[in-house]
């Protein structure tokens, strides 16, 4: 659900506060109805119309991306850093990510233009299980893996039971390569599980997202989910 005027300046009829004096005017229609309103909320299925004509839908679009490390999950940065929107040059669409992976974490990201497909996706009552490498600092020992699988406390509350598997561990150089599974979205959730165990994680990658792996992309590459993917992600 978005604003009308936001929804109107997104579709390129006029600037936000243009759109709200059309609004105000009487100028815009919602399912057949004037709407004078300006905090009205409208969804994908309602019908615009503007000066009698009906407002074009963009069309919806669904990426998978295989975000490689260094950039950052926004559209913009204030600090001039690459964002995702730069590895989709030439795209007209609004595209944002789904929820967010850090800047140095690479792995499956999804990149649209549905709000609500995103919104379903990202919000915890849906847990989607992601599935994440990381390579931590010290060998971990399995009481501190169950642990991470029981959940842990965090400053911003107790993670949910996750699943956690040990897939190699290297003496010499005292490092550790652990798959972890959770569903939920916490910021920085997983290096902060493994700084909580006392492993900080040295490098991650979110190898599954659903059923979504990076299986034939290098990093920085995308492509478009199939029909069939979008409907059995929603
Ligand atoms: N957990 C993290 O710590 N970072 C990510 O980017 C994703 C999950």
């Amino acid at each position: 659900m978005e604003r009308l005027q936001k929804v109107l300046a997104h579709a390129g009829i006029a600037s936000r506060r243009k759109a709200e004096e059309m609004i105000l005017a009487g100028q815009v229609k919602v399912n057949g109805k004037v709407i004078r309103e300006l905090g009205t909320k409208v969804s994908d299925a309602d019908v615009v119309e503007v000066d009698g004509v009906k407002l074009e839908k963009e069309q919806k679009v669904y990426f998978l991306l295989y975000k490689p490390r260094g950039i950052i999950s926004a559209v913009t940065d204030d600090k001039g850093r690459k964002t995702v929107a730069d590895l989709f040059p030439g795209r007209l669409e609004r595209l944002y990510p789904v929820g967010r992976l850090d800047y140095d974490t690479s792995g499956v990201l999804i990149v649209t233009n549905d709000g609500d497909f995103s919104y379903k996706l990202t919000h915890p009552k849906f847990k989607v299980d992601k599935t994440y490498v990381a390579r931590v600092k010290g060998i971990p020992t399995k009481e501190k893996l169950r642990s991470l699988e029981r959940g842990v406390v965090l400053e911003d509350g107790k993670t949910a039971p996750a699943k956690v598997k040990m897939l190699s561990a290297d003496k010499s150089s005292d490092k550790a390569i652990v798959e972890i599974t959770i569903h939920e979205g916490k910021n920085r959730q997983v290096r902060r599980m493994f700084d909580k165990i006392g492993h900080p994680v040295q490098k991650l990658k979110r190898e599954r997202f659903a059923f979504l792996t990076l299986h034939g992309l290098s990093p920085g590459e995308s492509r478009e989910l199939t029909a069939h993917e979008v409907k059995l992600l929603r």
